[in-house]
Order: C-alpha cells, then structure tokens, then sequence
C-alpha cells in the first residue's frame, strides 16, 4: 500500500471556473465593461451577432436562481450592464439567457448571463 501514500485526489468541483480564472486575470481576454463587481467580455464560441458575457466577479452563485435568493441587487446590476451593453453593441435590444442546470446547456458553474443580440438565427427560441 506504500505506492499511494502520496496520492492526492484533486477535488475539481472545488478548482476555479473558467470565469474566476478571468476574474483573477489568468485567463485574458478584452473587458468590455467593468463595475465594482461585475465585468463583461465577449462569448469565446458566438451563437448570435453580438453574444457577451456578463459575470460577477464572485465565484459564490453557481446560477440565477441562488444569486437572485442571495443577492438580488447584484443580479439586478448585471441586468444594468447587460442594457448599457446592449446599447452600444446592439441598438439597445438583446436577449438575456441564463441557463440553469446540467440539462438547460449550462457548463460553467458560476452565475453568468448571456447578452444575444443582431439578427438572430430562426430557432426554438428565436
Ligand atoms: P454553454 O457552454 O452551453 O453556453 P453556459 O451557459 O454555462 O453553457 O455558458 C458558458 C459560456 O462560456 C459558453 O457560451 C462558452 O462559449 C463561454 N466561454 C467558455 N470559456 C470562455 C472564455 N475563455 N472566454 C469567453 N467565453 C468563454
């Protein structure tokens, strides 16, 4: 049993998410807007014209949901970026998508809205 009194298992629900790792700076990208505790960039992989991301800067809400249980002011700024964003980079009309939960699309556990706007393409949702 010798052989594994150095493992350690590495508990990757407890790693960063990909957006505290671009909170912190590690990951780089272009910030298109920035309050006290929020910030916006673009979606990596677009699925509209314009498609942003808008992310607390905290890791602590894994979805809407909580977020809006814990902390309804903050949801309520996202929402105030995602409109100033949408004025400058779509005409002032987006839509807002959270999705929640494993079978809604959601892959990263820290809260985040998507702000999609130009033409969008026909679709269950469009
Ligand atoms: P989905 O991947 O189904 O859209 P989410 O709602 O959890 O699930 O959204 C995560 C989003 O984060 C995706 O749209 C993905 O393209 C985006 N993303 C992942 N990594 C990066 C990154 N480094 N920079 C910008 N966007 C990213």
């Amino acid at each position: 049993h010798e052989a594994a009194t150095n493992l350690r298992l590495v508990d990757m629900s407890e790693a960063p998410s990909v957006f505290s790792r671009i909170v912190s700076g590690e990951i780089p990208t272009t910030l298109l807007a920035e309050t006290d505790r929020v910030i916006a960039f673009a979606d990596i992989a677009p699925q509209a014209p314009v498609h942003l991301l808008v992310v607390p800067k905290t890791a602590e809400y894994r979805d809407v949901v909580e977020l809006a249980a814990g902390d309804p002011s903050l949801l309520a700024e996202m929402v105030e970026v995602a409109s100033s964003l949408a004025k400058e980079h779509t005409g002032g009309e987006f839509r807002l998508v959270f999705n929640t939960g494993e079978s809604a699309g959601q892959t990263v556990f820290h809260v985040h809205a998507h702000v999609l706007g130009g033409s969008l393409q026909e679709g269950t949702l469009g």
